[in-house]
């Protein structure tokens, strides 16, 4: 058993708490190799942004949790070698059992994801309580789930949205002590977000999703006022990096994400921790896509690996300071 305080990670209590009062939102980044941890800490160290380090099931499987834990750790040492003491955070992403968050906390975990929101709302209840109880016993932080996000990534999948109601978030956050709820209001997981045909088109014909569901969220916030809530889902899925994988041979059809205006503007709300994978991931795939076609005597892996890990440093800063606000509040 080894306390996340030993190995000089935060958990999110503070960083939310100021994120809500300064109006602006934490970034949530999902991490499963090494470029992409030295790009997330590049880009959080440069802005000044404190940051989430999200493992989620899929990554434990793919990359062993002992060895992503290590990296985490390690993380710490090159924010500081980088020169900035930025807060930084490991959140277990989407954990689906208490067995599986016990294990994380024990391994220095800081923060963990309970999602019962595929379960009743009673058992969503109970499950969630059980995760605060031996959480808050170490002095890690909770998140909750109610609503469900349509979508897929990795192992968390859903045909439809249901969005969240906001009769329940008073009584769900009593009952279960959590210290921060992620809620659905029309973000979605993976880069297919919405179908052409529930967009409309503007005047350039460009396709427009339809918007997320800002009345809810207030309607939530009046009944949590200052209370910390999460927007998974919450990729914009940048056309010109959809254009640069098919153009270099590629086949993304109909990848939608979420305005980066409306985010930003969620991000001014209680919404305080915001989840960016599907972004990151076409980052990298048009960068490797790019020098594929371009240089295709290259069998270094540094030399496409390396202008992925670029690419995604430069995306990622830009949501820390356009999209997030996040920048120097580290
Ligand atoms: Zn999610």
């Amino acid at each position: 058993m080894v306390s996340y305080k030993e190995l000089g990670l935060v958990n999110s209590k503070e960083i939310f708490k100021k994120a809500i009062a300064g109006k602006y939102a934490i970034p949530a980044f999902n991490f499963n190799n090494m470029e992409q941890m030295q790009s997330i800490i590049q880009a959080c160290v440069e802005t000044g942004s404190p940051v989430i380090l999200q493992v989620s099931s899929g990554a434990r499987k793919y990359a062993n949790q002992t060895l992503l834990r290590y990296m985490a750790q390690g993380a710490v040492e090159y924010a500081r070698e980088l020169g900035k003491n930025i807060p930084i955070v490991l959140h277990l992403d989407h954990g689906d059992s208490f067995e599986l968050c016990k294990s994380c906390i024990d391994m220095g975990f800081s923060s963990v994801m309970i999602d019962g929101s595929h379960l009743s709302y009673e058992d969503n209840v109970a499950l969630t309580r059980k995760v605060v109880e031996y959480a808050h016993q170490h002095d890690v932080t909770v998140e909750g789930e109610l609503g469900v996000l349509a979508g897929v990534e990795d192992e968390v999948s859903a045909e439809h949205h249901t969005y969240t109601e906001p009769a329940q978030v008073e009584d769900f956050v009593k009952r279960t002590g959590v210290d921060s709820l992620a809620i659905s209001i029309g973000t979605s997981h993976g880069a297919n977000k919405f179908k052409p045909e529930q967009c409309t088109r503007d005047a350039q014909g460009i396709l427009v999703p339809p918007p997320l569901r800002f009345d809810i969220l207030e309607e939530i916030e009046k009944r949590i006022p200052g209370f910390p809530i999460v927007l998974h889902g919450a990729s914009s899925v940048p056309q010109e990096y959809v254009a640069t994988i098919n153009k270099y041979g590629g086949a993304m059809k109909d990848a939608i994400g979420i305005p980066e205006e409306q985010l930003r503007k969620a991000a001014t709300s209680a919404v305080c921790k915001i989840n960016i994978d599907s972004d990151g991931r076409l980052a990298m795939t048009a960068a490797v896509r790019e020098v594929f076609a371009s240089k295709p005597a290259e069998f270094d892996p540094r030399k496409y690996l390396g202008p992925a890990r670029d690419e995604l440093k430069k995306l990622y800063m830009h949501k820390v300071n356009n999209v997030l606000g996040s920048a120097g509040k580290a």
